[in-house]
């Protein structure tokens, strides 16, 4: 039978069988201990179309410039040679220069904190450059916000699932997947889209996913469609 829409059950089991196989997986990945949360905040704006290895050499160079705050950031005029490793570097300056500015026009992590998430997002969405998944990307990892990452990966591993179909459209997504998901818990989220990813790296490959040795073969639309293939041609 063809999966559906998830339900809680269903989103948990998902999860679990990932996290079964794959372990924790302590995102997000920071290198200066002292900021981690504003680190974040770079990372998400670094990382957009961009190799994480690549965020992390221009990271580095960040830190070596000076301390990873928006100030200091603001008042790089080197930004786009400091961030040249990750990418469009013109473009993603002038991107991490108007997150910076919102930041600190807004009091930093003290005063947005209090707001709400929807607001935040609606915030970060409305700055130059920052789309849903950088916005969620945010919400979930530096303000701790149950936010569902609706990237490629996840796109990919669901729809193969039977969770999506049609025009891919964020916004559905993330929504089916929140309205399934406990309610307010971000530590399950974070998971989630680590899980996601590293199961998209190791197994459910873009061209050829590995059904015979997934963890989710027995549940997943294309796992099962696949296995049931090979028996036949035996
Ligand atoms: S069974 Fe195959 S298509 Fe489905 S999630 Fe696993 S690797 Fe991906």
């Amino acid at each position: 039978m063809a999966n559906d829409e998830p339900s809680a059950s269903t989103l948990r089991e998902f999860h679990d069988r990932l996290r079964a196989a794959y372990g924790p997986q302590h995102w997000w990945p920071v290198q200066d201990a002292d900021n981690p949360r504003f680190e974040i905040l770079v990372g998400a704006v670094l990382t957009q179309h961009t190799a994480w290895t690549n965020v992390e050499m221009a990271i580095a160079t960040l830190l070596e410039a000076g301390p990873l705050q928006a100030q200091a950031l603001l008042a790089h005029e080197d930004l786009p040679q400091l961030i040249r490793r990750a990418g469009p570097h013109n473009i993603k300056a002038k991107r991490l220069r108007a997150l910076c500015t919102w930041f600190v026009e807004q009091g930093g992590f003290d005063t947005l904190q209090k707001r709400d998430s929807a607001t935040l997002r609606r915030e970060l969405l409305a700055l130059h450059g920052i789309g849903h998944e950088t916005a969620d990307v945010i919400l979930l990892y530096a303000f701790q916000r149950p936010a569902f990452v609706a990237d490629a990966y996840a796109f990919r591993i669901m729809e193969r699932y039977g969770w999506t179909s049609g025009t891919r459209n964020y916004e559905r997504l993330r929504r089916r997947i929140e309205q399934a998901g406990p309610a307010g818990d971000a530590a399950f989220y974070d998971e989630l889209h680590a899980l996601i990813v590293a199961h998209a790296k190791q197994r459910c490959h873009k061209r050829k996913p590995d059904c015979e040795h997934c963890v989710l073969h027995d549940r997943c639309d294309h796992g099962r469609a696949t296995i049931a293939g090979a028996e036949r041609a035996v």
